[in-house]
């Protein structure tokens, strides 16, 4: 059904073309990112439009991303627009106008879809589309190129606001070549994060989610999903992103695919799904522990908070005890990656609150914690009962909230400086012996608590953020500690060796001197009886060995393997009978 309603075409902007030409683009995040939006676009409707794809990251700037556009000579440029790009994508738009007003100017995507009337009123946009685009995109060009006046469903003009937030027919668009097997991808496979979807939808109604608003979950023909999945395997692909917002509700669908995936196993390949872990079984979770290749998947657990009065606010059905249990049994049996994410600024949940939260979910002992913070997404529930919890928030994207009636600005803050603690400190997995003996021996069961100083101290020391090196983390986590009376120097040294495959070239502390350190190392590989003893050479001793004093007579070395080599590091203590640079050596080791 298509609507009639008229077009407001300026006089320049009055279709004269026969085909036109289209473009669709996006800006990425990141390099490493793709957009699997804007191959579906691309793959829908080449065969019928002019139409290329091309995609930029938020990096590049302005000039160069609306040249490259505008060099294409295209009459229509179609722009998928989400959270991380909606800011500049406006900037480009305006420039795009600006350069050329006979443009015509489509956009779509998550960020735009549920208010379309916004964006036509701040946008010089001619279009947009709400929700997926790929067959209406096609009706739409073509119904411009014909300069017909009415428009396809899910299509908004300035004279007309669409209501409907268009599903395409999923069984239509598996029958389209594959936007996962273009040949314009092949050489970038291994080189890029590959987004695949084998279902479209939600079923749950979480407040501050635009999924939410999805009606119903559509899965792609399991033939077809397979299919794409064996390509992209012997393509040599390396990390492939599962978006299907909740990837294990249905069991069949989800064992089928776990069950080609382990069956198609290729060393270098990881898998990311988004899983709701109260729906996984014991069943399930003994066959992933006993058949899975270690570290092959990675499943992203969004807990989000454990207080219920806040999970019934935001329509958030969890079992936590249930939750706990699942991601308990999956942690024991070591195979799948887990990093489980909460959210601060929820309705109702307190600072206190959420310090309980963050340290059950913690004590799960995830390999990464995610801890984001709320943000008001356009076309969420939330965002329009905002008032109703006293949310204050940002007028630019992302949104995030900066207050509501139960947490306060200074107290989020505060928690903004604890997640960038935990994600050098933990996240970045640098860390592993020197946490471990902090949460056994110092801070048990007080998981949020060393985040919140080690944040606080970053603060009151101003030290950066960003732009720091490896040796700067080790040198501030270790005066932090010492300025609470912990000294953890064994651990720190440890992990920061366990971040090297070879001997690093420096250290983060000043305790040797490089010249000492180069007589020591050679002086120890003189020593034949050492050397056989421990089946190394002097080579190895004088190219792949730190030293380290542990005291006035001790030493101790760590061997790291050669390059290409795949052996262990490996630590040896030596202890110093005499020495004397000047006059000769003796050591005698001791194991
Ligand atoms: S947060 Fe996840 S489970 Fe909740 S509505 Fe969004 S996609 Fe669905």
């Amino acid at each position: 059904m298509f609507y009639a309603v008229k077009h407001s075409f300026t006089n320049e902007q009055f279709p004269t073309f026969a085909v036109m030409k289209a473009i669709v683009a996006t800006l990425n995040a990141k390099y490493i990112h793709t957009s699997l939006a804007l191959r579906w676009l691309y793959v829908a409707n080449k065969d019928r439009l002019d139409i290329r794809f091309r995609e930029f990251t938020i990096k590049e700037e302005t000039e160069k991303i609306t040249d490259e556009l505008l060099a294409t000579g295209c009459d229509v440029i179609c722009l998928s627009v989400y959270i991380w790009n909606v800011e500049r994508t406006g900037e480009i738009i305006r420039w795009l106008k600006q350069c050329n007003p006979r443009l015509f100017i489509i956009i779509g995507g998550p960020e735009v879809t549920y208010e379309p009337a916004h964006f036509l009123q701040e946008w010089p946009v001619d279009y947009v589309i709400s929700g997926e685009g790929e067959f209406v995109l096609g009706d739409l060009i073509e119904a411009l190129a014909k300069g017909e006046t009415t428009l396809p469903p899910g299509v908004s003009s300035r004279d007309h606001i669409s209501q409907t937030v268009c599903q395409a027919d999923i069984t239509r668009l598996a029958q389209l070549p594959s936007p996962y097997q273009l040949e314009e991808d092949r050489e970038e496979l291994k080189n890029r994060l590959v987004y695949v979807e084998t279902s479209r939808g939600c079923p749950y109604q979480c407040q501050y989610c635009l999924s939410s608003r999805e009606k119903g979950v559509r899965y792609f023909p399991m033939d077809y999903v397979l299919d794409n999945l064996k390509y992209l395997i012997e393509a040599g692909a390396r990390q492939i992103k599962f978006l299907d917002r909740t990837f294990n509700l249905n069991k069949e669908h989800t064992r089928a695919i776990f069950e080609f995936l382990i069956d198609h196993y290729r060393e270098g390949l990881s898998c990311q799904f988004e899983v709701y872990a109260d729906l996984l079984t014991d069943e399930m979770i003994d066959w992933l522990n006993e058949r899975l290749p270690t570290g092959y998947f990675r499943f992203e657990i969004g807990i989000q908070s454990t207080y219920e009065p806040t999970n019934r606010a935001i329509k958030r059905q969890q079992d936590f005890p249930l939750l706990a249990h699942n991601i308990r049994r999956l942690m024991a049996g070591g195979k799948v990656v887990l990093h489980l994410d909460l959210i601060a600024g929820l309705p109702y949940e307190t600072f206190d609150r959420f310090v309980q939260s963050f340290n059950e979910v913690f004590a799960l002992e995830g390999e990464e914690v995610q801890l984001g913070f709320l943000k008001m997404l356009r076309g969420t529930n939330l965002r329009r009962d905002a008032d109703r919890y006293g949310y204050q928030y940002a007028a630019h994207a992302p949104y995030e909230i900066v207050a509501n009636d139960a947490i306060s600005a200074t107290e989020l803050h505060r928690i903004h400086e604890a997640e960038h603690a935990l994600e050098k400190y933990w996240n970045s997995g640098r860390f592993k012996a020197t946490m471990r003996k902090l949460f056994s021996d110092y801070y048990p069961g007080r998981y949020f608590q060393l985040f919140d100083e080690l944040g606080q101290y970053y603060e009151e020391n101003h030290l950066p953020h960003r732009g720091y090196l490896l040796e700067d983390l080790f040198r501030h986590l270790h005066h932090f500690l010492l300025s609470k009376g912990i000294d953890l120097y064994d651990a720190l040294r440890t992990d920061y060796y366990s971040n090297f495959t070879q001997r690093p070239r420096g250290y983060w502390m000043q305790t040797i001197d490089k010249k000492e350190r180069k007589k020591l190392l050679y002086a120890i590989g003189q020593d034949k009886e050492f050397l056989l003893r421990h089946r190394l050479t002097r080579r190895i001793i004088e190219k792949q060995t730190a030293i380290d004093p542990l005291d006035q007579q001790r030493y101790l070395l760590t061997i790291f393997p050669a390059e290409g080599e795949k052996t262990a590091r490996r630590e040896v203590i030596y202890h110093r009978k005499s020495f004397a640079f000047s006059a000769f050596f003796t050591f005698a080791d001791q194991e």
